[in-house]
């Protein structure tokens, strides 16, 4: 990261901010049988039972990354880009988190994507194709004041991960206990993914799992060993997450067709209840607040 000068003389109040920064977060797949030892396992049916408490295994203590202080979060669609049936699968995804929300923390809604019959739309052009996501945000002159937008990408940038189906990028600044995200770019591949003749995600399941990420939530597990982070390929990993809705890896059978995993399992709604629980956030009627100022002032990634 270096420092971009033209921005830092925005506002008193930034010099005093820590440095945000950008976190990714690449939601990786696999044919049945590419990686081995990582159970590829069709999950039962998740009849969602409700977990309302804050559950974070002590082998996960690693896995929250960050917070919302202000929402609704407000979600916008790239103007003109998504389909009618894409939109639903999208809408249907936020509704699940929001009703989850409402269930076990009384949120009247985590995620504001406009209304079903009109979503929220941002003509603003995807930050991260310039470089600078953080700084140059997704507010600047247009109507949509929000803090979060979803991108269909024909071309996936060679920087990322090939493997990748969909991409949460979020720019946080530094706080207690959980970074404070400010904003998110969500990046779908539909370059080697969802186009003709390629592999087809379920929709659903891809940006359930993506918005798990922009609202705070690790991975499950992950390929790698780390401190608090459960190693996927461990025989004795809980089994539980291995089909949470974030566990890294979405399978395809050999038609090309995605794994569905469209629920939050019990996994997914302790460890998010550990971020939004009502005594560790502040809730506001509009989230478009204090956030929006932030992108000037932070450093290139
Ligand atoms: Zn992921």
């Amino acid at each position: 990261m270096k420092l971009n000068d033209k921005l830092h003389s925005t506002t008193l109040r930034f010099t005093l901010l820590p440095s945000p920064s950008a976190i990714y977060h690449f939601l990786l797949i696999s044919i049945v049988t590419a990686l081995q030892g990582c159970a590829f396992f069709t999950p039962g049916p998740l009849t969602a039972s409700l977990e309302k408490n804050c559950v974070l295994p002590a082998d996960q203590t690693n896995t929250i990354s960050g917070r919302w202080t202000n929402y609704p979060v407000p979600i916008a669609f790239f103007s003109g880009s998504f389909s009618g049936s894409e939109t639903g699968a999208i809408i249907k995804a936020a509704d699940t988190w929001n009703s989850f929300f409402q269930s076990s923390q009384g949120l009247q809604m985590v995620m504001n994507y406009g209304t079903s019959s009109s979503p929220t739309q941002s003509p603003i052009a995807d930050p991260t194709t310039g470089g600078s996501t953080c700084s140059q945000g997704i507010t600047t002159g247009t109507s949509y004041k929000g803090n979060v937008v979803l991108y269909k990408l024909s071309r996936w940038p060679q920087t990322y991960s090939a493997t990748a189906i969909a991409l949460t990028t979020f720019c946080t600044l530094p706080a207690k206990p959980y970074s404070k995200f400010y904003m998110a770019v969500i990046e779908f591949n539909y370059q080697t993914f969802f186009a003709s003749g390629q592999r087809q995600p379920d929709l659903e399941s891809i940006i359930l799992h993506e918005f798990g990420h922009m609202i705070g939530l690790n991975h499950s597990c992950e390929n790698v060993d780390r401190a608090g982070v459960p190693n996927c390929n461990n025989s004795s990993i809980n089994p539980d997450y291995l089909t949470a809705s974030m566990f890294p890896v979405f399978s395809f059978d050999q038609t090309g067709a995605g794994e569905v995993r469209n629920q939050l399992n019990s996994n997914d709604q302790g460890r998010a209840n550990c971020i939004y629980q009502s005594s560790s956030a502040s809730p506001t009627p509009t989230s478009s607040l204090a956030p929006a100022q932030a992108p000037k002032s932070s450093l290139t990634p």
